[in-house]
């Protein structure tokens, strides 16, 4: 089953990253920012804003990333930190970019200042320092709490008054004041961005599903480069208006869908499709993640937009506790009618592996729902064998059906 709707968020695409390289007027002043970093204040300020992490999950998609990471590494950026990193860096010492191909422009974007806020990892100071340096632009970060059980107040004003100060600094560095107005807009279209983005991932909730979780994988782009933008909410309507239809014709993303996955962790970008098929051909699929779901925000409020901001970006999934993983993830398993559990080990990314310390285990004992762990990468190809996963994964889903049966 296709998703044609993939048309239009090619388009719009297109449009978002040539906006960089206007070929007349001005050209933009670039902010980059972490994907789960406030773009909204960056909007409001005036900015475009460009996400590395985005570029990071295409070289891994073009399966470019293995090609540059070694430029990287001999600059001391070990193979063992993140491999969007590390491509992504290695890419840009090579002068090279998918970019080119996939939207006709020449590079990536120069930023013109960098904002990262460390709710996510601490891989995207040291990222962002990297380009700070060599062009010579300031970079600044929010610095959250981290492993967050209860979201408490003061935390929420601790983080709100860090993306003030950030309001004040940027405003200087850009000689822009933050519009309150435009900031609220855009707070609001990230509300309704998130808003659409979940219905879009419920629609997982079907059975059959009409979607699976590499879907998701793509469609995820607007929610993540286009938030806070008008494209976005626009684009995710027409999504959602053509899932309806499929799902009012009863069609299913994988042919027999006989068993129920979750992917708990990173995607494996250059092996979307290996899997999408793989699991298709045995009549599993993986209908519901945490990795799509963290650009599902609850706290955005236009009324309240700083620590509507914080509270948003200091609460995901990523950013929490061990127990309140747990407890978020057996919500999804329940929500998502899940029979097993596939947790990706990403080897450059320990920050979102959560296969790590117990809570496979843990959750399959308090959920009765069985657990696969599978060593992989999000970019870097060298930690996955397709033989060993199609093994694994034959296996774990003979036993999902025999428990069915
Ligand atoms: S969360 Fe993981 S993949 Fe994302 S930037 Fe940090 S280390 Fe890299």
């Amino acid at each position: 089953m296709q998703i044609k709707t993939t048309n239009e968020m090619k388009r719009l695409l297109t449009e978002y990253f040539q906006g960089f390289f206007p070929r007349e007027g001005p050209a933009p002043k670039v902010a980059w920012c972490t994907s789960v970093g406030p773009a909204e204040l960056l909007i409001a300020l005036g900015y475009k804003v460009y996400y590395p992490e985005n570029h990071g999950a295409m070289l891994g998609a073009t399966r470019q990333a293995n090609e540059h990471m070694g430029a990287a590494n001999a600059l001391g950026y070990s193979p063992d930190i993140c491999s969007y990193l590390t491509s992504d860096v290695g890419a840009f010492l090579n002068h090279q970019t998918p970019l080119t191909k996939a939207y006709g422009i020449p590079s990536i974007p120069k930023p013109d200042v960098l904002v990262y806020n460390t709710n996510q990892c601490r891989e995207v100071q040291d990222w962002f320092m990297f380009y700070a340096r060599h062009f010579k632009v300031p970079a600044f970060g929010v610095i959250a709490p981290n492993m967050v059980d209860e979201l408490g107040e003061a935390q929420v004003d601790y983080v709100a008054s860090q993306f003030k100060d950030l309001a004040a600094v940027l405003g200087k560095v850009s000689g822009a004041k933050v519009d309150p107005e435009r900031l609220a807009q855009a707070v609001e279209l990230s509300r309704q961005t998130s808003v659409l983005w979940g219905e879009f991932l419920d629609f997982g909730k079907h059975t059959p599903a009409p979607m699976t979780f590499f879907d998701g994988c793509i469609q995820m782009a607007p929610a993540v480069v286009l938030r806070g933008t008008p494209a976005a909410v626009a684009y995710y309507r027409l999504l959602n208006d053509e899932m309806r239809e499929h799902v009012k014709a009863g069609e299913s993303a994988v042919k027999k869908e006989g068993v129920r996955l979750y992917w708990e962790g990173m995607p494996i970008w250059g092996k979307l499709r290996y899997f999408a098929e793989t699991l298709g051909n045995m009549g599993a699929n993986a209908v519901a993640s945490t990795y799509c779901n963290s650009w599902v925000f609850d706290g955005f409020s236009a009324s309240d937009p700083y620590r509507s901001l914080a509270r948003a970006y200091t609460e995901i999934f990523i950013n929490r506790s061990e127990a309140k993983k747990e407890e978020l993830m057996a919500a999804m398993l329940a929500k998502f009618s899940i029979d097993g559990v596939i947790y990706h080990d990403a080897k450059t990314c320990p920050h979102n592996s959560n296969s790590r310390f117990g809570m496979p285990q843990r959750l399959s004992k308090a959920t009765g729902i069985p657990h696969l762990i599978m060593n992989g990468d999000l970019c870097d190809l060298r930690c996955f064998s397709e033989e060993q996963t199609t093994t694994s994964l034959e296996a774990f889903v003979e036993q999902l059906q025999e428990n069915k049966h």
